[in-house]
């Protein structure tokens, strides 16, 4: 399985529009985030996890001919408002599956109404099949997905584990049954937006107690915020199997 970090910053990315904090103003490439997604592929198989403002980006720089389907972890606008460009993905392949909680897809219908309209839709909207996901595994072209529940805030949020992967951001709160499902996984991807703690994310101290509970064997950390340092200063001060993503790392899996 190869993993593409598509986007690795938090809500506005980085830089943040007119920021002068250092941080924005790095000419380190690291340092330079769009919103989090990840493209996780398999055999013949191209999925992405959220599609946010950033995903026409996103696509053209690693290069995405085809995608089989998008899943949700949730959603807020940093990781659905890409949704219309998957428009040349829907005129070469049809309509394009997606996968997310109940509550997701019904703010899809809301958001996108036109992409759901039954009579006199415009010939030039995309359409989607929706798959509504509960707590419990389903499968993806033949791989059975695992998701993992927790609270981003009050908000509830679905990480996904993949095999040896798991993929979990947004979160602030995750039961111990729910850690019980990626114990001792291989790679761990998990949020961790600034050094001070936040009302619905795990800082960086939060996200490090996260990553020892779940005992992976490496772990790397996303939806960054600027707030949490440069790039290659943080990265020093973490432990041995934990790192900081960047946009267009790959790893595999
Ligand atoms: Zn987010
Ligand atoms: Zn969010």
């Amino acid at each position: 399985m190869k993993v593409t970090f598509l986007g690795t910053g938090t809500s506005q990315g980085i830089p943040i529009i007119g920021s002068k904090h250092p941080v924005c103003l790095s000419n380190n490439p690291k340092d330079r985030r769009l919103r989090v997604s990840v493209l996780v592929e398999w055999d013949a198989y191209t999925y992405v996890v959220d599609c946010g403002p950033d995903f026409r980006y996103q696509m053209l720089r690693a290069g995405v001919e085809k995608i089989n389907g998008i899943l949700f972890t949730h959603e807020h606008a940093d990781h659905v408002l890409g949704l219309d460009d998957i428009r040349p993905f829907y005129f070469r392949q049809g309509d394009i599956p997606v996968y997310g909680h109940k509550r997701v897809l019904n703010s899809l219908k809301k958001r996108f109404d036109y992409v759901f309209k039954t009579k006199n839709k415009y010939a030039g909207a995309p359409s989607v099949i929706l798959n509504r996901i509960k707590n419990e595994p389903f499968e993806i072209s033949g791989l059975k997905v695992i998701p993992v529940n927790g609270k981003h805030d009050r908000l509830q949020v679905f990480g996904f584990k993949f095999n040896d992967f798991a993929y979990l951001t947004d979160m602030k709160t995750v039961k111990d049954k729910e850690v019980e499902k990626i114990k001792n996984v291989k790679v761990l991807v998990v949020n961790a937006l600034r050094i001070d703690p936040h009302r619905s994310h795990f800082n960086l101290e939060e996200a490090l107690e996260f990553i020892k509970k779940v005992n992976p064997e490496k772990a790397y950390l996303t939806h960054i915020s600027h707030l949490l340092g440069f790039h290659d200063e943080v990265e020093k001060t973490l432990p041995e199997n934990v790192f900081l993503a960047y946009d267009e790392l790959q790893i595999t899996i």
